[in-house]
């Protein structure tokens, strides 16, 4: 019986952790569901899911968006030149940044649909609402509403498309070809196992018949450029070469990051 009451605490604790990983208030709120309806009280468990979903939904959709200004970051307002790829990052409060960055996307997606009208700026992980320094994981850099990551752009039959090869929007490599720079092997073999680790999340990949757009990627990197706050931009280096980009802002991430010929990491 004791050994069922500590395992239960470890399972609760678990929960808290993931729930504040994957969305950084489902922990506190979960805590709180679990304070309030105690065991005792009958059908303590659904009560517990419907309280948990009630709080959550609510604090996600309403109180959060007009918190987060406060604590000085914005929810991204999506729009007919900006979308996030997947609904989950607005469902896990992953789609916050500073004002400033808010002003940075809005002005690079204006760009782009200048010159690709069809074309939308379509983000995947952003930033949590609140607090400098914690991180948005697995990206350890977003934790201060100045980083973003955007899909590279690809093509289907009829032309360029808005749609991403895999679900997350993260793990279908664009990799290099024979005679290009292999930075996965590099730093796989410097010991840096986690740098590929994100083939594991592509959560499905519908599109594979989709082709990475060389020029549209190459546009919409040279769009996020011409902003001026804009201080990096992280792309994997035969990419890089590929593309034939020369920009001093374009950077390589290092090898404790992950693989970026996936996607485009940017920040102010
Ligand atoms: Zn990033």
């Amino acid at each position: 019986m004791k050994f069922k009451a500590f395992l239960r605490i470890i399972i609760h604790l678990l929960g808290i952790l993931i729930l504040t990983i994957l969305t950084q208030i489902g922990g506190i709120i979960y805590l709180l569901v679990l304070l309030t309806i105690t065991k005792k009280k009958p059908k303590y468990r659904l009560k517990r899911a419907s309280l948990f979903t009630l709080l959550y939904l609510t604090s996600t959709f309403l109180l959060i968006p007009s918190i987060a200004p406060l604590f000085g970051r914005v929810k991204i307002e999506d729009n007919d030149k900006i979308k996030a790829h997947n609904f989950v990052t607005a469902f896990c409060n992953r789609n916050y940044v500073t004002l400033k960055m808010h002003v940075v996307l809005k002005d690079v997606s204006l760009r782009i649909n200048k010159e690709f009208p069809d074309i939308k700026l379509i983000y995947l992980d952003a930033n949590f609402p609140f607090f400098d320094g914690f991180p948005l994981l697995p990206h350890l850099s977003h934790n201060d509403g100045k980083k973003i990551d955007i899909s590279f752009v690809y093509a289907a039959k009829n032309g360029l498309t808005n749609l991403k090869p895999s679900v997350s929007g993260y793990g279908i490599f664009e990799a290099p070809l024979k005679n290009e720079l292999n930075q996965t092997q590099v730093c796989k073999q410097k010991g840096f196992w986690q740098y590929d680790f994100t083939k594991y999340i592509t959560l499905g990949s519908y599109h594979k018949d989709l082709k990475f757009s060389a020029n549209g990627t190459k546009k919409l990197i040279a769009k996020i450029l011409e902003n001026t706050d804009v201080q990096k931009v992280f792309i994997e280096p035969h990419l890089k070469n590929r593309l034939n980009l020369q920009h001093s802002k374009i950077r390589f991430h290092g090898c404790r990051a992950v693989r970026h010929d996936d996607h485009i990491h940017f920040q102010i």
